[in-house]
């Protein structure tokens, strides 16, 4: 079968690989029918983390089941699926507390399409058939009348948007919302996005990306085009969004006393200088962590199902298969790549 794989930096081909099999008898065979571009990807496939071996692409996507090993309860072949694009079991201790991003049975960012994270290759889902392990965990059953489009970026980047913001407006319905955005691409905006749905007083968009501005404006939120100096006001929920120090800082430094600063930011490589004493004196909470893709598909996938969030109003480039390879390494803010 063929697969998307990153040989190089910055050079990706489709190859021939084996086809996966079913090799327990919880596990799921899948057929990707519509694979996003995570924010992560074009990093990772330009070097930003040592590429020592060819490794497989694609990591959000919803898919069709084609296969299931003898133990799968509560699935179906034929069945269209999101497909959690973390490993985990769903029955080790971290699981069982909605911790699925950390596993106790899998080494830590054991992710699909993401092989120089973990050092283990999972497969990716720009491929004919990929092989998921523990699927009554990892396999979100949704309905076929929903377009695949719309749903290939919802087991990572839209969650991630989601659980910056949905949790903190439930702490404080109606708040008002910051999101500062320097260097990510669509996390921020699926939580612009998020933060509207869930009716936010007034969302704020804080970015040097007019690009990204654009979208955000669109979406229905304000958009601040700042080079991250003086903030303008401060917000009692303010979303960290990017790579560089002078974003997180204005981010800081745009919370209210007692507010919360949440950072959907992994910050490769080095050390990032966060202000602890401004933090304590003002009671800001800071908080930061990767998104827990099993976990949270429950909470995300009704409120797409509703209409209420609409992820497919942040792309902003849909292509066909068979032009993953190129489409792949330019520059876009939202790709989907989609089967004919
Ligand atoms: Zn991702
Ligand atoms: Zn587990």
């Amino acid at each position: 079968m063929r697969q998307l794989t990153c040989t190089g930096p910055a050079t990706v081909e489709w190859r021939d690989v084996p086809e996966p099999r079913l090799a327990h008898d919880g596990d799921a065979l899948v057929r990707p029918l519509a694979v996003a571009r995570c924010d992560i990807d074009l990093p990772l496939t330009s070097g930003i983390f040592p590429i020592r071996e060819p490794f497989a692409r694609g990591h959000e996507c919803v898919a069709e089941i084609t296969a299931l090993g003898d133990g799968v309860r509560g699935l179906e072949i034929g069945q269209r699926v999101v497909v959690a694009f973390q490993v985990s079991c769903g029955t080790c201790r971290s699981c069982g507390v909605g911790h699925s991003a950390n596993c106790d049975r899998y080494p830590v960012l054991s992710d699909f399409g993401m092989q120089p994270l973990s050092g283990v290759e999972y497969g990716g889902m720009l491929a004919d058939l990929a092989r998921v392990p523990h699927a009554e965990a990892m396999l979100a059953p949704v309905s076929a009348r929903l377009d695949p489009v719309a749903l290939a970026s919802v087991s990572d980047n839209v969650l991630d948007g989601y659980r910056a913001v949905a949790p903190h407006l439930a702490d404080l319905p109606g708040s008002e919302v910051l999101i500062v955005t320097h260097g990510l691409k669509s996390v921020p905006l699926y939580a612009a996005l998020t933060a509207l749905a869930l009716g936010a007083a007034r969302v704020d968009f804080a970015s040097n990306d007019d690009d990204v501005l654009a979208v955000a404006e669109r979406l229905g939120a304000r958009p601040i085009r700042t080079e991250f100096g003086k903030p303008e006001r401060r917000y009692p929920i303010v979303v960290d969004a990017g790579l560089t120090a002078e974003g997180l800082k204005y981010a800081i430094r745009s919370t209210e006393p007692e507010g919360i600063c949440q950072s959907v930011s992994f910050y490769p490589g080095g050390e990032m200088p966060l202000p602890l004493g401004r933090l304590y004196t003002l009671g800001i909470r800071f908080s930061i962590g990767r998104v827990h893709s099993v976990a949270m598909l429950p909470q995300v996938l009704p409120l797409i199902e509703q209409g209420r969030l609409r992820p497919q109003d942040v792309t902003t480039r849909v292509v066909d298969w068979e032009d993953a390879p190129a489409a792949f390494l330019e520059p876009a803010i939202k790709l989907i790549i989609r089967r004919a």
